[in-house]
């Protein structure tokens, strides 16, 4: 899968991006991350970027010019492939990042991220290019390249080869609609504080129905929102019930 980053900021996510995880999973091509800064294609000979907002106001407005080129300039060498590349905004007027927007979005083999700065970018760009626009959480922040690398941390962890196997994420929290089992390492005393018995049992059938207990009852002490959505059955039928699946915006194309 490849990532194509729009911003104003490139070395800000270079280094994020090539530790652990997701720079192994770089280095062995899983994934490809390239970042595009969008100064770059201005053709403003100040290299300017923003201009102040039509009708005033305070703060400035990243100019449509550059941001088109730049997003030109990813997808030409894309157009001939029969899946579109995808394109999302980093806004926090957008549909709210889960798991299940992560997993949809992990399918995509292109994915576009356009990170905005300052009051944001021209509406027009929105229309012209974006198919969906994603926050990170309802708070607003000075950029969009802080929640560009948590959508592509998340999303990376759902490719193959990322991870050593889907065990890693799929009993994770979130994954199923329940919160992870509590985890332990050396030493089985902390503190005195023991590990659980059963984890040093050796008995994998009782150890996988014990976590699994340990899920259920974790989920509805600390998120009791989540166990009362949670259907053992099908977890993304629950999630679609509760509008939690990402709504596909209508964008002109
Ligand atoms: N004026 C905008 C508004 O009120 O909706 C906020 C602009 S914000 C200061 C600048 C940029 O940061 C946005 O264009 C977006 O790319 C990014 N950003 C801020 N908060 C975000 C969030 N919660 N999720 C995703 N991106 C966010």
């Amino acid at each position: 899968m490849r990532f194509d980053v729009l911003t104003l900021f490139p070395e800000s996510m270079d280094r994020l991006l090539s530790e652990s995880i997701i720079g192994r999973a770089r280095d062995a091509g899983f994934i490809q991350i390239e970042t595009i800064n969008i100064r770059d294609y201005t053709e403003n000979k100040h290299k300017k970027v923003d201009d102040y907002p039509y009708g005033g106001g305070t703060g400035m407005v990243m100019t449509p010019q550059p941001i088109y080129s730049a997003w030109q300039a990813v997808m030409q060498p894309l157009a001939h492939l029969e899946k579109k590349p995808y394109t999302v905004y980093m806004s926090p007027q957008g549909n709210v990042l889960n798991q299940v927007t992560a997993m949809h979005l992990a399918e995509k083999e292109n994915l576009i991220i356009l990170c905005g700065h300052y009051e944001g970018v021209d509406e027009r760009i929105l229309e012209e290019i974006v198919d969906e626009e994603i926050s990170i959480g309802d708070y607003v922040l000075t950029g969009g390249e802080l929640p560009a690398m948590v959508l592509i941390d998340c999303v990376s962890r759902l490719v193959p080869g990322v991870l050593p196997s889907p065990d890693a994420y799929s009993e994770e929290t979130h994954y199923s609609g329940l919160i992870e089992y509590p985890q332990y390492t050396r030493p089985d005393v902390f503190m005195e504080r023991n590990v659980p018995d059963i984890l040093l049992s050796g008995h994998h059938e009782h150890i996988k129905k014990w976590r699994f207990l340990q899920m259920l009852e974790r989920t509805k002490k600390k998120r009791p929102d989540m166990f009362e959505r949670y259907d053992a059955n099908n977890p993304l039928a629950v999630l679609e019930a509760y509008g939690l699946l990402p709504k596909k915006k209508n964008r002109k194309k």
